[in-house]
């Protein structure tokens, strides 16, 4: 009870905590690392869950499917791209019944802060049949996601709930609730809820479908329209209402607006809207999904404008400024400063970050390959690609360094490196150094261990990296072509020298770089 200042993501964290949660599991990934950060500390003083970083989403996932099997209340998070490796527990644990309310919280990041890429969960919330809600602000945030595992529980199914960065990283004051106690553990009793076979999974996919109706019946009853001019209507999701309400208050007329918090989405409210106006705007952070459904839905009806019909920006995020056009307003007086062009401050490696003297190695030793072909992954390496380094060619996933040195080597591009960090390659680069092996692939793996997650604030790897070696011996590779060296400027010399004997091997070698990351030694020093 009473009153805290919150990010978005320590809300979800509190909101969940206050629900009787159980137990939470993770892979960090910005903007959704904190919600762990604050489990973790949360059990650090109080030990009454059970906080746990996994090896990756899929893991994290498949973790809280058993909690919830237990009977306990229980969450997941990650971020957007993190929902696509997790992709194939979720899609399927729709059709389970799940018993302990299972709630997946997914960070999307529309402007891409700190990804690749801007998809919307929503999406695959949609896909799966598993209801989303949507906060627009931090105390939504709190509120939603305690009603998340009620709904969890009531309808037995996941529950997404579905945030941005802006609202994941910034703060408001919250009303708390009081905190309920946690569920007893008490496994499922229905086994053929659980076990998907097609006979079993044939019935529980007629129950999801009749169950998503139900769940769109709720989400009717919640939506609200707020009656105005017959001229204009809004449809807000999210965090877009607040942009929306900053706006609205200069319009001539007082459109007619619907805000969706929850999904399935409101169909007959949606219609209901249509029928009342002769334009529609939508707005929406990421995907045009709400707009796009629009124009499915409706036989005839107002004209609709959004971010299909170029109304509102398609790329990056939505800000209260970038939504005034379709609102008929124009830019805001003293906003435009176009003299003053502030200096771009791409990222960078901090001062004396490990991977810039294992750059440093391999591109001497790469000297002379014109036919090469250099893949690396998501992580603070991933900023070799960038001058003045300029050592990676490519970066597309998680653990796709390794798969695509494989595959760029089976090509006829030689040598083929693969440069990922520890982290990452337990996350998913591991399944690929396997199929490396098994097809004697003609590759170099560098793994470049700094013992932690150092992009996303130095979070613990899942497995010390110390044990790296075993592990390349334990998937077939020679020993003899495992190197585990120091990441420092003395070395270099001795560096190179081995990093070109194994670009020159015919099979597959391994080279561990090991050198401490700087913020995470900092980070260790102030604990
Ligand atoms: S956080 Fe660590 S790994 Fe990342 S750039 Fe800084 S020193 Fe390097």
């Amino acid at each position: 009870m009473g009153f805290e200042t919150l990010m978005g993501d320590e809300a979800i964290a509190l909101g969940a905590l206050h629900a009787g949660l159980s137990a939470a599991f993770a892979y960090p990934g910005t903007p959704s690392t904190e919600i762990m950060e604050y489990y973790q500390d949360h059990a650090a003083r109080e030990g009454d869950i059970v906080a746990q970083w996994c090896a990756n989403e899929k893991t994290a996932y498949e973790s809280a499917l058993g909690a919830s099997y237990a009977g306990r209340r229980v969450m997941v998070s990650m971020k957007h791209v993190g929902l696509n490796v997790a992709a194939d527990p979720f899609v399927n644990s729709a059709l389970v019944k799940i018993k302990g309310g299972l709630v997946v919280v997914v960070a999307d990041d529309p402007g891409m802060h700190s990804s690749q890429d801007e998809q919307d969960s929503r999406a695959l919330a949609e896909f799966a049949r598993v209801p989303c809600f949507e906060p627009s602000d931090q105390q939504e945030a709190y509120d939603m996601t305690r009603k998340a595992f009620e709904v969890s529980e009531r309808h037995s199914c996941p529950v997404l709930v579905r945030i941005t960065t802006r609202l994941a990283h910034s703060r408001a004051v919250v009303e708390l609730g009081s905190r309920l106690p946690q569920n007893p553990v008490q496994k499922a009793a229905d086994r053929w809820g659980w076990t998907l076979m097609p006979h079993s999974a044939r019935g529980l996919w007629r129950d999801l479908l009749a169950k998503y109706e139900l769940l769109r019946a709720e989400a009717e009853a919640e939506a609200v329209i707020e009656a105005g001019s017959s001229e204009v209507g809004v449809i807000t999701t999210g965090l877009a209402r607040e942009y929306y309400l900053e706006n609205a208050g200069e319009m001539a007329a007082k459109p007619t607006w619907l805000h969706i918090g929850r999904y399935p989405m409101p169909y007959a409210k949606i219609r209901e809207l249509c029928g009342r106006v002769k334009k529609v705007i939508v707005i929406e952070e990421g995907n045009p999904l709400v707009e796009r459904n629009l124009r499915g839905i409706l036989e005839r009806g107002p004209a609709i404008e959004g971010k299909e019909s170029g109304a509102i920006p398609l790329t990056g995020e939505l800000t209260p400024d970038n939504i005034r056009p379709a609102l008929g307003l124009p830019p805001r007086a003293g906003q435009a400063c176009r003299d003053i062009v502030p200096a771009k401050r791409p990222p960078q490696l901090c001062q004396g970050c490990p991977h810039i003297d294992s750059y440093a190695f391999l591109k001497e030793a790469l000297a002379g390959y014109p036919q090469r072909s250099v893949n690396s992954d998501i992580g603070c390496y991933t900023l070799g690609a960038m001058a003045p380094y300029d050592a990676i060619e490519t970066v597309v996933e998680m653990g796709a360094s390794v798969g695509m040195a494989r595959g760029a080597a089976a090509a006829g591009l030689t040598p083929a490196v693969a440069v990922v960090g520890d982290s990452t390659f337990y996350h998913s680069g591991l399944p690929n150094l396997i199929d490396a092996v098994s097809h004697k692939t003609n590759m170099t793996l560098l793994v470049l261990d700094n013992d932690t997650t150092g992009m996303t604030g130095a979070q613990p790897t899942i497995i010390p990296g110390k044990r790296l070696k075993d592990i390349a011996v334990a998937c077939g590779v020679d020993p003899a072509h495992i190197h585990v060296v120091d990441a420092h400027k003395k070395d270099h010399a001795a560096n190179v020298e081995i990093m070109k004997r194994e670009l020159a091997y015919e099979g597959v070698s391994v080279v561990i770089a090991v050198r401490a990351c700087i913020e995470a030694l900092k980070k260790a020093r102030k604990a």
